[in-house]
């Protein structure tokens, strides 16, 4: 223990050192609880956050996380405002929805409940504990309320954890990094429990990957980088790309399947991983469900101007998204057309066949492929197909629960949603708890604290047992 202390000490005098030197400073704007100019600065101060979060109670732990919770619901409009102004992507009251969701419904500490096992041998417990320091990679599309989810997560299950965020939300992710500091501290927690740099960059994230101080990875962001991540050589939990299909058919109700597919799909402008990025309807309701499209604020698009909507928002290879138009809202690209359109229509729908890049790729914009097939059957390959066996999301609407577990067992994702905006699968609008890093790849699914834990044995032999 004395070895320990002395250890920690040395810790603290070479942070308390470094700390004295001049703050990174983002053009003069305040400086950030948390983040260093350098990997080291940052690798000590949150490690020697662990070491006395390690020995924190768990009441302790609890108050620390519901702090966490206060300033996630009270700083979520200015969030929300400030992420937007910054990426440029995505509806403030979509945003504000996010950061409540997350400061309310991710799982805390009571989620780790140990498994005992008792018998003439005698006890033996299972417990869930803290890995150290995790590295978090956030994306861009979703940056403040993935820190908040993450943070919740990973600090109730008694880690620390290192951010990288994308370096196009940069000052956000910073200032939702300092917000929560300043939280816990307030609590009585230790400062540095998540730290980050004041610099983004693709080669420090790579560097952190390898480094020896980081005990686990966590990434949310597209499939290449979860990729890299895998090849770290490191544990990593990899929460990559969806391309959800929503699967209607002649069943459903036409009228409510539309409105929950436009909330669901047009949900910040389309840039949850989960969100409906394409429709495989059978013909037998095809008609009348474009129709309804039209009742629930969206532009079915006239197929003449096919060719127009492409020249907007493909890349040129054809392949994926403009990135230009990520996020935007539809009036946005529908003016870039030479069409005039109100802020709050939320989307465009076009009817494409189901090789056309709009259902290939994930587009993340407010621009809804759909695609007629002539029956069920026909219908549950094609979204099997187009969902590319990512394992991400899946919805439908129908009325036949043999069609619901039938297109539920062939698609086999992470989240399966029945006659519902796919929100309800994150547990908005739906039952049960939220997350924002779902780790489709790697298979852990939604995370929670449990994911971020690892499992400890202690076993007692001998009489225990008061039954
Ligand atoms: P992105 O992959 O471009 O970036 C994600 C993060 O990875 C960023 O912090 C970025 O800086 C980092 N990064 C990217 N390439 C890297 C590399 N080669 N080495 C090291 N770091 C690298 O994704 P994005 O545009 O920020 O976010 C959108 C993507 O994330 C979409 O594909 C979306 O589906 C996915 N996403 C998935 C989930 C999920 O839970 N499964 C949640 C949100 C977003």
């Amino acid at each position: 223990m004395q070895a320990l202390d002395t250890q920690i000490d040395a810790i603290v005098r070479r942070v308390m050192e470094q700390l004295e030197q001049p703050k990174p400073s983002l053009n003069g704007s305040p400086q950030y609880r948390g983040v260093f100019a350098s990997i080291d600065t940052a690798m000590d101060a949150v490690h020697l956050a662990q070491q006395r979060y390690y020995r924190i109670s768990i009441a302790k732990r609890k108050a620390i996380i519901q702090a966490i919770r206060n300033v996630g619901i009270e700083s979520a409009q200015k969030m929300a405002q400030m992420v937007v102004q910054e990426t440029g992507m995505g509806r403030v009251a979509d945003k504000v929805l996010k950061h409540l969701l997350v400061s309310e419904k991710t799982p805390g500490p009571e989620f780790l409940n140990p498994d005992a096992y008792v018998g003439d041998d005698g006890l033996m417990i299972e417990e869930c504990a803290p890995f150290g320091t995790i590295l978090s990679i956030t994306p861009v599309t979703n940056p403040t309320a993935t820190i908040i989810n993450n943070t919740i997560s990973m600090l109730s299950a008694g880690n620390t954890v290192f951010f990288a965020p994308h370096p196009g939300a940069i000052k956000s992710s910073l200032t939702m990094i300092d917000l929560i500091n300043e939280a816990i501290e307030n609590a009585g927690g230790p400062p540095n429990l998540i730290v980050s740099l004041s610099q983004a960059s693709i080669e420090t994230v790579g560097q952190l990957m390898t480094h020896p101080g980081i005990a686990l990875l966590s990434v949310t962001g597209g499939t290449p980088v979860v990729d890299v991540a895998l090849r770290s050589g490191k544990r990593a939990i990899g929460a990559a790309a969806g391309n959800p299909p929503v699967l209607v058919d002649d069943t459903a109700d036409p009228e409510k399947a539309a409105r929950d597919i436009v909330a669901g799909h047009s949900f910040d402008n389309n840039m949850p991983c989960t969100s409906e990025k394409e429709v495989v309807v059978t013909a037998g309701i095809a008609d009348r469900l474009l129709e309804a499209f039209t009742h629930a604020n969206a532009l079915v698009l006239d197929p003449k101007l096919l060719p127009q909507l492409e020249a907007v928002t493909l890349n040129e290879k054809r392949n994926g998204p403009n990135r230009f138009y990520i996020g935007k809202n539809a009036c946005a690209i529908l003016s870039e057309m030479g069409i005039q359109a109100d802020e709050e229509l939320r989307t465009i729908v076009v009817e494409v066949d189901k090789d056309h890049p709009f259902a290939r790729h994930e587009m993340m914009m407010p621009v809804l492929a759909v695609v007629r097939v002539k029956d069920f059957a026909e219908a549950v390959e094609v979204a099997v197909e187009l969902e590319e066996g990512l394992h991400h999301s899946a919805i439908i609407h129908s009325s036949n629960i043999y069609h619901m577990s039938e297109f539920g067992k062939a698609i086999n994702t992470t989240i399966f949603v029945k006659n519902a905006p796919s929100f309800a699968g994150l547990g908005w609008g739906g039952e049960g708890y939220t997350s924002f890093t779902i780790a489709g790849r790697t298979g852990e699914g939604m995370t929670t604290c449990r994911t971020f834990t690892r499992f400890r044995r202690c076993s007692l032999v001998g009489a225990f047992s008061a039954v």
